[in-house]
């Protein structure tokens, strides 16, 4: 069976940038504007042979009257649900917040596969910018840009090494 890898994470942090930047086309919208319509959230990405399913769930909509915070705690059970690799992307210029903390405790409990992602890392002499996200306790934050290609083919290494 096809894998499936969501990407979660704050509205912002380039999760569509990302998505796009996967799929190799523009078809996620890259912005923030409320009451957008998401054409399209799936894609599929062939990786070395592989092939999984990519879903963005920033195109999702969990929001109600809700925080941002309880917002991403039902994206994040959504994707334990559902996803096989969790992709938690953070705005690694704006540095660690305490949504992404409450997040990566309810990834951190669950048994998925869980790379952390910290996009905006435009210039990789910036790899400062990682430190704080090791507190995250998800492994090594992995550096990239979506919005210019930095690190995509070593974080695709590391996707289709866990699917
Ligand atoms: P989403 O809300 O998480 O889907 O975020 P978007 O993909 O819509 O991106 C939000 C903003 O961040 C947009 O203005 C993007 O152009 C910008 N952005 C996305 N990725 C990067 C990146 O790697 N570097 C920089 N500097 N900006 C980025
Ligand atoms: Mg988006």
């Amino acid at each position: 069976d096809k894998a499936t890898v969501a990407i979660i994470g704050r509205p912002n942090v380039g999760k569509s940038t990302l998505f796009n930047r996967l799929v190799g086309r523009r078809i996620s919208i890259v912005d923030d504007t409320p009451g957008i319509t998401r054409d399209r959230i799936y894609a599929d990405v062939e990786w070395t042979g592989k092939i999984f399913s990519l879903v963005d769930t920033g195109g999702i909509d969990f929001s109600g009257k809700d925080s941002i915070v309880n917002q991403m705690i039902r994206q994040a059970q959504y994707a334990i649900d559902t996803a096989d690799v969790i992709l938690l992307v953070v705005d690694a210029n704006e540095g660690m917040t305490s949504a992404d903390e409450e997040v990566a405790d309810i990834l951190r409990r669950s048994n998925k596969s869980v790379l952390l992602v910290c996009n905006k890392v435009d210039n990789f002499n910036r790899k400062d910018l990682l430190y704080d996200f090791y507190k995250l306790g998800l492994g090594d934050p992995i550096p990239i840009s979506a919005g210019n290609g930095l690190g995509i083919g070593d974080l695709l290494d590391k996707i289709v090494a866990h699917i």
